[in-house]
């Protein structure tokens, strides 16, 4: 076990009711911090790139629209075997399919409003968090 940093977003379905508050409760209660954190609004630009590698499936454009439809709020959160106890935390991609407990299963709406992004690797989360933030942004 290492301490690790991993990128998360909270998506716009979570921001529009309100459920900032309550997801975050669930990171920091499973020993992640949130050590930079901001609400923006991302432009189709950005999510476009973001999703890069999902630009051949079909449900890709799709997604930027969903993405950049309402402000999502970009997160660095740090822990011991951050990358995967994140992904642990939020469940499965579609919330049917997501274990009682994690957040996908307790809020997300549908497969593609499921309330939370989170780095799927190390070297992902480097990438990532790299893309929304300036190294001082990050205060651990
Ligand atoms: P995860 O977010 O669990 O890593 P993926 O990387 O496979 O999942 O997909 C990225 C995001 O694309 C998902 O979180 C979800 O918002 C959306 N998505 C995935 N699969 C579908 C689908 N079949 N239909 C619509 N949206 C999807
Ligand atoms: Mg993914």
């Amino acid at each position: 076990m290492t301490m690790q940093r991993t990128f998360s977003i909270l998506k716009p379905d979570a921001t529009e009711r309100n459920l900032t508050g309550k997801i975050n409760a669930v990171f920091e209660s499973n020993g992640l911090r949130i050590v930079a954190q901001k609400r923006i609004r991302m432009s189709r630009l950005q999510a476009g790139a973001f999703y890069g590698v999902h630009k051949e499936r079909p449900f890709y454009q799709e997604l930027v629209e969903y993405m950049v439809s309402g402000p999502v709020v970009v997160q660095v959160l740090e822990g011991e075997n951050a990358v995967q106890k994140h992904r642990d935390i939020m469940g499965a991609t579609n919330p049917a399919n997501a274990a009682p407990g994690t957040i996908r299963k307790e809020f997300a709406e549908s497969i593609e409003r499921n309330s939370v992004h989170g780095s799927d690797s190390l070297e992902n989360a480097e990438t990532e968090i790299r893309f929304f933030f300036s190294g001082t942004e990050i205060v651990g």
